[in-house]
C-alpha cells in the first residue's frame, strides 16, 4: 500500500499518508457486520449470510446504492477496525448462526482481510469465504488472495466503455471485469453445495438492470452466457433504487425504478438463450428499505 496498485486505478498513492481514488488510507473501516438475510437464497439461506460491509469503493456510481458509506469522507458512517478485530468480527458472525462470511466491497482492504482471514481460521473460523466485488478488480491482486476465496459473487455492470465511464467513471471496467471474472472461473472449477442447498464454493454474476439500459443488459448477459454458459450462477437483479444521492438533473433516466416490462424482458431473453441457473427478483425488490442501515452495527 505504499504504491497502491490494488485494483485498476493504479494510484501509486502511499495508503499510509494520503488516498486514491477509493477515499481509504491504509485502516480498514467497517461501516456494517451482521446477518444479512436479503443476498442470493443459496448465500442467505434461513440463517443469514455474514455480510461485512466496508467503507470506500474503487468505482464511481452515479448510482451508488451504498452511496452512504461508498464515497467522500465516510467517517461518520465507518469505524476503523484491526486486523485482530476484523477476525474477531468473523468469529462473532459465525458464532450467530450465519452461512459465511460475506466480505461487501473488500478490494481496497484486501491484504489486510487475508491476515484476518488467516488468524480467524487458527482461531476457529470454519464458514465459506464470500468475495463480494464490483468486478472491478486487477487479476494480479485477485491472485495474492485467491487461497482464501471460496465464493466470488463479482458484478458485470457493463459491456460499453462509454457507459461505464459515464455512470462508474471507469471506461475500463469491461475489460478489467471480463479478466477478472475469466481468472475467478478458472480458479474455482465446479460449484459445490451443502444438503440444505447453500453454496459453498463457486461463482454467482451479479448484473443489476438500469433504468432504460435493457439493450446494454441483454448485451451483458449474451456475452456471460457465450463464454460461460451454465457452468456458473447468475443473479438477474431489478432492484435499482434511485437514492436522494443521485444527481437527478445530471441524470434524469435515472431517477426511476426499472419497469416490470424491462426486467420480464430482460429475464424471457435469459430465458431464450438457455440460461437455467439464475436468480430472479420478483416485483418489491427495489425499495430502499432493503438497503442496510450503516450504523455501526456488529462492529
Ligand atoms: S485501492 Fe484505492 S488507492 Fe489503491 S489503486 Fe485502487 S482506488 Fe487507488
Amino acid at each position: 500500500m505504499e504504491k497502491c496498485n490494488l485494483c485498476p486505478r493504479i494510484c501509486n498513492k502511499d495508503r499510509a499518508v494520503s488516498v486514491g481514488f477509493c477515499g481509504q488510507t491504509n485502516e480498514i473501516r467497517v461501516a456494517r457486520a451482521a446477518p444479512h438475510y436479503w443476498e442470493e437464497p443459496c448465500l442467505s439461506g434461513k440463517n443469514g449470510s455474514g455480510t461485512v460491509f466496508f467503507c470506500g469503493c474503487t468505482l464511481g456510481c452515479v448510482y451508488c446504492q451504498n452511496a452512504a458509506i461508498s464515497r467522500g469522507n465516510t467517517a461518520e458512517h465507518g469505524i476503523t477496525v484491526t486486523e485482530e478485530h476484523l477476525a474477531e468480527i468473523f468469529l462473532k458472525l459465525q458464532a450467530q448462526g450465519v452461512n459465511n462470511i460475506n466480505l461487501v466491497t473488500p478490494t481496497m482492504f484486501a491484504p489486510q482481510i487475508k491476515k484476518a482471514v488467516s488468524i480467524a481460521r487458527k482461531a476457529g473460523l470454519t464458514l465459506p469465504i464470500v468475495y463480494n466485488t464490483s468486478g472491478y478488480e486487477r487479476v494480479e491482486s485477485l491472485g495474492e488472495i485467491a487461497d482464501m476465496i471460496d465464493v466470488y459473487l463479482p458484478d458485470f455492470k457493463y459491456l460499453s466503455p462509454e457507459l461505464s465511464e459515464k455512470y462508474s467513471r471507469a471506461a475500463d471496467y469491461p475489460e478489467n471485469a471480463a479478466k477478472s471474472l475469466e481468472y475467478m472461473v478458472n480458479k474455482i472449477g465446479a460449484a459445490e453445495f451443502t444438503d440444505d442447498g447453500i453454496m459453498t464454493r463457486g461463482v454467482i454474476v451479479r448484473h443489476l438492470l438500469l433504468p432504460g439500459q435493457l439493450a446494454e443488459s441483454i448485451r451483458v448477459i449474451d456475452y456471460l452466457f457465450e463464454k460461460y454458459g451454465n457452468s456458473i450462477c447468475y443473479s438477474l437483479m431489478s432492484q435499482y433504487t434511485p437514492l436522494d444521492s443521485l444527481d437527478k438533473e445530471r441524470h434524469p433516466e435515472l431517477s426511476r425504478k426499472v419497469t416490470t416490462y424491462e426486467y420480464n424482458k430482460l429475464i424471457d431473453h435469459a430465458l431464450s438463450i438457455g440460461m437455467k441457473n439464475a436468480f430472479i427478483q420478483q416485483g418489491g425488490a427495489a425499495k430502499e428499505s432493503f438497503i442496510p442501515t450503516f450504523n455501526g452495527e456488529g462492529v
